[in-house]
């Protein structure tokens, strides 16, 4: 078994193609017939114009005009004069062959574009690498590997998988992928997940682990792959896929549906995103909102904060995408296991209990500045809440708050439009916090409970430590009475309150949470159609009958196995 990182969820139990493509050697060659050379290339370039062409036409029908700009910047690229003089330049004053033309062309483009601060055109060098390669193939009458005419069903395995690769699958046969390097957020990521084929990245070396016709199976939920299991193993997961199938096609009856009760209560049930890029799957799996949005992902994997514009972009574009469905960012998370490369803290005993998240950005101002000024500025595209991590103390909420006035009031200054509806709201993930949320209710529009954290600070718990995760539950009933207190009081105060910690996506617990009176669950997409099965299933009266017994129950376990037997 190889573990990775889960790019997008789903089985995929399937023999393997590996695609183990070696660099093509260009050399320079030293007779060259200049004349020859130019012809070869003007050839070469229609050739890749006309592919590029056909693969935005399939991209275009396929996932529509979004992911079809990939290859619109492609053919920009292949039509730019700099990048085409700069290469038939190399080939008559040089004298070099074409395709060392192209390579030295290329390389010198990618190099400037890596190294520029704007992340949007750095990752614009990872395109100009696709295409300087079609280029090359080209030349030498090579054809680009197609996965677009596969005879059987394949799983991919690859170093890694360029964004036309993954659009020219032939997602009929390719019933998954599996990679070397990659993250989250790479494009072939973000390709599987809006394809919704599963996926696997970040494997370290699979490619050299696995030939061509093994078996393998993939487990996009958990980031796993076997590699020729077991047939009692290949069973297990051959009954998770049907299950998985079958519940899948029957909830699709509830895309549309109302989050209700059988007896009229209704709730909201959102989706947490950590980029842009993760609001269609919130829609697609019919998110009534987004009750997340992990920010500290726009900020990691960069090497400079990212700048006030690029932010703003990033959280119109989610509000604009969400069409004035309510919109929850949480402003910067960072510290504990989530670390910036470029924003030194200096090394700490316990970092879950330091220099943290709203304890960073009251102190370096800098940082949220940018942050609440381009939050402001894009609340006028959507329906924008604003909300607070790590909050444990009034002070903190009241600073956090006068901050985003003082925000204001600069933009007002400026003549910058914001909205005057946006809601501030705060995690509560802190003991604390929970304890005194009678009166942080009284200055606040919302909570959002992060019981990711307050579990662990509740049970004294570090939920990355595997030696002590017996004592990390959601059944706790110390955590379940701490949330039924929050909610109480937030509802005294007449203020909402969601929860976005995984906890929310737990179909068992959900009639208790229902049953507590929470008004907005937040989870990870997939989740939101089993959670509103489960709701649309139950009377809320029954739901409070439910809460009322367990929160007379004194063990997890009692709990849970109560839970699992209604
Ligand atoms: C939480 O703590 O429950 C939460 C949602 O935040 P994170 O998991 O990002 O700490
Ligand atoms: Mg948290």
């Amino acid at each position: 078994m190889l573990k990775g990182i889960a790019a997008s969820s789903g089985i995929a139990i399937c023999k393997a193609l590996v695609i183990n493509e070696a660099e093509v050697a260009i050399e320079k060659r030293d007779e060259v017939d200049v004349e020859q050379e130019l012809k070869s290339f003007s050839k070469a370039l229609e050739n890749s114009k006309e592919e590029v062409r056909r693969l935005k036409e399939i991209t275009l029908k396929k996932l529509g005009q979004g992911k079809a700009e990939i290859f619109e910047a492609h053919l920009m690229m292949l039509e730019d004069p700099e990048l085409i003089t700069g290469i038939e330049d190399k080939i008559k004053t040089e004298g070099f062959n074409a395709e060392y033309a192209v390579k030295i062309t290329v390389d010198m483009f990618i190099t400037i574009f890596e190294g520029m601060a704007n992340d949007y055109m750095r990752e614009r060098a990872a395109d100009i690498k696709d295409i300087g390669k079609r280029l090359v193939y080209n030349l030498l009458g090579l054809k680009l590997r197609t996965l677009s005419a596969l005879e059987e069903n394949y799983i991919v395995v690859a170093k890694d998988l360029s964004p036309s690769e993954t659009v020219q699958m032939d997602h009929e046969k390719v019933l998954g992928f599996a990679t070397d390097i990659g993250g989250r957020t790479s494009h072939s990521a973000i390709m599987a997940r809006s394809l919704d084929i599963p996926a696997v990245v970040g494997l370290g070396n699979i490619t050299a682990l696995v030939k061509d016709g093994d078996t393998l199976i993939i487990d996009g939920d958990i980031g796993a792959v076997y590699i020729n299991p077991q047939s009692d193993l290949i069973a297990v997961y051959k009954k998770k896929q049907e299950m998985a199938r079958l519940e899948k096609q029957e909830l699709q009856a509830l895309l549309k549906a109302e989050t209700i009760t059988l007896d009229g209560r209704r709730v909201e049930l959102a989706g947490n995103i950590g980029t842009p890029d993760n609001v269609s799957g919130v829609l697609k799996n019919g998110g009534e909102g987004v009750g997340l949005f992990r920010t500290e992902f726009l900020y990691m994997d960069k090497e400079q904060m990212p700048s006030e514009e690029e932010q703003f972009q990033a959280y119109k574009r989610v509000l604009e995408e969400m069409q004035n469905k309510p919109v929850v960012i949480r402003t910067l998370d960072i510290g504990g296991d989530k670390k910036l490369p470029y924003l030194p803290i200096k090394e700490e005993l316990n970092p879950f209990l330091g220099y943290r998240a709203i304890r960073i950005c009251l102190k370096q101002r800098d940082i949220f500045r940018a942050q609440v000024r381009a939050l402001l500025r894009a609340s006028i595209y959507g329906n924008l809440k604003i909300m607070f991590p790590m909050i444990a103390t009034l002070e903190e909420l009241r600073e956090a708050k006068a901050f985003v006035e003082e925000m204001k009031q600069e933009l007002s200054l400026e003549k910058v439009a914001y909205s005057n509806d946006v809601e501030l709201g705060i995690m509560i993930e802190i003991p604390s916090a929970a304890i005194i949320s009678d009166v942080l209710a009284k200055e606040v529009d919302f909570f959002s409970i992060g019981t990711n954290d307050l579990i662990q600070y509740t049970v004294a718990v570090d939920r990355m430590n595997e030696n002590v995760s017996y004592l990390y539950s959601s059944y706790n009933p110390a955590v379940l009475r701490l949330i039924k207190t929050v909610i109480d009081n937030a509802h005294k105060e007449g203020k909402w309150v969601g929860m976005c910690g995984e906890m929310a996506g737990d179909v068992k617990l959900a009639p208790v949470l229902l049953g507590f009176g929470l008004d907005e669950f937040s989870m990870s997409a997939s989740s939101i159609l089993k959670v509103r099965s489960v709701i649309r299933g139950i009377e809320f009266r029954r739901a409070k009958v439910i809460a009322e017994d367990v929160l007379k129950m004194g063990t997890a376990e009692e709990i849970e196995g109560y839970l699992s037997s209604i």
